[in-house]
């Protein structure tokens, strides 16, 4: 794919593509390093715009009063937009995240999936009346809460985006995205989207900014009804803080260091072929990543070998010449994220873990870092602490399930953890007694857009995907009636 280096990407604003206040950064493809696009920011003053326009819309009744399945046949042509442009889409995706492009396609396609399920659900969300006697009646409104505020990162961009907004326009809220200043090129697709769809200008508006301006702005702004945050746990609270200032409700979707355990009776292969996607899947940038595996002493030996075939099985690699699904692995989205996460490596072995396989650069040009495997990793370490966020896996030993247990369950997170057992009795213990805000059993990702997504501790709280994440744009109203 071509791109012009000196094309100005714009935000999407009430309807019209326009520049920003902010200025302009340039946009790099990190397999390369070459600039690919320069990006218009949006500064406080864009902010108010976006936010003023879709709370016009939301004061008109143009989304609000539909009846649903108006919403629901316009939320799923924008999921049909984007299985239609794909291909292109998943070029883009790929010159500016780095994933290789079949990865990307992935992405499209989970993108899409959010607008199917979401359009499915839009005429479900039902009032219920309350018995109160023969004197009154009584039943509420679900009520769309007005507008929704959704600060996206760079990891997932389309699939993070799809998530809030997909649910949030089923049930009448228009929307306004901040995309990630290092991956903004793709989030615009939302704005054609919702246009070819015939959503009312202002409805959808996309706009790119810096963090602290566009971002904080966006948090702190008094006329949005909710902000759906997923980002880094530092970010998360400044986002939560500024909004709490105007009572505004969040969504936080924050990071993990999830830890898959393995009973002395896993299904090693099943585990092996988890793996693959479970660390190394979009350059391990996951926030659900399985970055630790807890194993029994018997079992580090043959676990560490395993990991190893695994880590050396993939070619790293630029995104868009790996078209095919296959053992490729893409660059980190940017050469800062790859020297944080390499040093973090280099910090661990000097504290003890032993380099099974990867750990540095490649020698080429491009955000590249070899899959990587560590062992005897010790449960206080940074490395079993701290989320790398790339393509670092840790293995860590624990004598029984309990110790088990527990080393999974002592990090300051709580996104997702795992069992591999055979058991069943085994798993559904282990199962309720593992902090995270999901559980995945001989299946690393088991579950889909229908299960709800989400986190405990310092990985953040409320819930997304699920019919439940229709609630998180709704405004329960209750009406009372006093009869005759
Ligand atoms: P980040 O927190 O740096 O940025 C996220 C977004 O917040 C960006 O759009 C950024 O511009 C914006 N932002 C930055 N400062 C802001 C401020 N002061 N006010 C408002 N907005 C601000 O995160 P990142 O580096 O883009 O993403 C990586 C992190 O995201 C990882 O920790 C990862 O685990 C997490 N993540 C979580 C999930 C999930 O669903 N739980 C999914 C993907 C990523």
């Amino acid at each position: 794919m071509e791109l012009d280096p000196g094309k100005l990407w714009r935000n999407h604003i009430d309807g019209a593509w326009v520049p920003g206040g902010g200025g302009e950064i340039t946009v790099t493809d990190p397999a390369t390093g070459a600039v690919i696009g320069r990006q218009a920011l949006a500064d406080a003053a864009d902010v108010d715009c976006a936010v003023a326009a879709a709370r016009r819309v939301h004061l008109s009744g143009a989304l609000a009063d539909l009846r649903p399945v108006e919403r629901a046949r316009m939320v799923q042509a924008m999921g049909r937009w984007f299985l239609e442009h794909r291909d292109e889409i998943a070029e883009l995706l790929s010159r500016d995240q780095g994933k290789p492009v079949w990865e990307a396609v992935i992405e499209v396609e989970g993108t899409a999936r959010y607008f199917e399920y979401f359009g499915n659900l839009a005429e479900s969300v039902e009032g219920i009346t309350i018995p109160l006697g023969g004197g009154y009646a009584d039943f509420t409104r679900p009520e769309p809460l007005g507008v929704t505020a959704q600060i996206i990162p760079w990891n997932y961009p389309l699939e993070m985006t799809g998530r809030g907004i997909a649910p949030a326009l089923a049930v009448g809220c228009p929307v306004v995205v901040k995309s990630p200043e290092l991956t903004p090129l793709t989030l615009g697709c939302f704005a054609e989207a919702a246009v070819a769809a015939g959503l009312p200008p202002g409805a959808v508006n996309v706009l790119c900014g810096l963090g602290p301006v566009a971002g904080a702005a966006l948090a702190a702004h008094r006329d949005i009804g909710n902000v759906v945050f997923t980002g880094s746990v530092a970010t998360g609270v400044a986002v939560a803080s500024a909004a709490a200032r105007s009572v505004v409700p969040c969504v936080l979707e924050l990071g993990g260091k999830s830890a898959a355990v393995l009973a002395e009776d896993a299904d090693l292969d099943r585990w092996q072929a988890d793996l693959r996607w479970g660390i190394y899947f979009n350059a391990g940038q996951v926030c659900s990543a399985m970055s630790r595996v807890i194993v029994p002493p018997a079992l580090a030996d043959e676990v560490a070998e395993r990991a190893r075939a695994v880590a050396e099985s993939l070619q790293v690699g630029p995104g868009p010449d790996a078209r095919e699904a296959g053992p490729t692995m893409g660059p980190l989205v940017s050469d800062a994220q790859r020297d944080r996460a390499e040093a973090m490596v280099a910090r661990a072995v000097a504290d003890g873990a032993r380099l099974v396989t990867g750990g540095h650069r490649l020698n080429r040009p491009g955000a590249f870092l070899q899959p990587t495997v560590l062992d005897r990793v010790t449960p206080e370490a940074e490395i079993a602490q701290a989320e790398v966020f790339g393509p670092v896996l840790s293995i860590l030993t624990a004598a029984d399930e309990a110790e088990a247990l527990r080393i999974a369950n002592d990090t300051d997170y709580g996104l997702v953890a795992g069992v591999y057992t055979r058991d069943v009795d085994r798993a559904l213990g282990m199962a309720a007694k593992l902090r995270a805000g999901q559980v995945f059993v001989n299946e690393w990702f088991a579950g889909g857009v229908e299960t709800p997504f989400g986190g405990v501790g310092r990985s953040g709280y409320g819930r997304e995907k699920g019919r439940a994440s229709l609630m998180n744009y709704v405004a329960v109203k209750n009406v009372a009636i006093r009869l005759g």
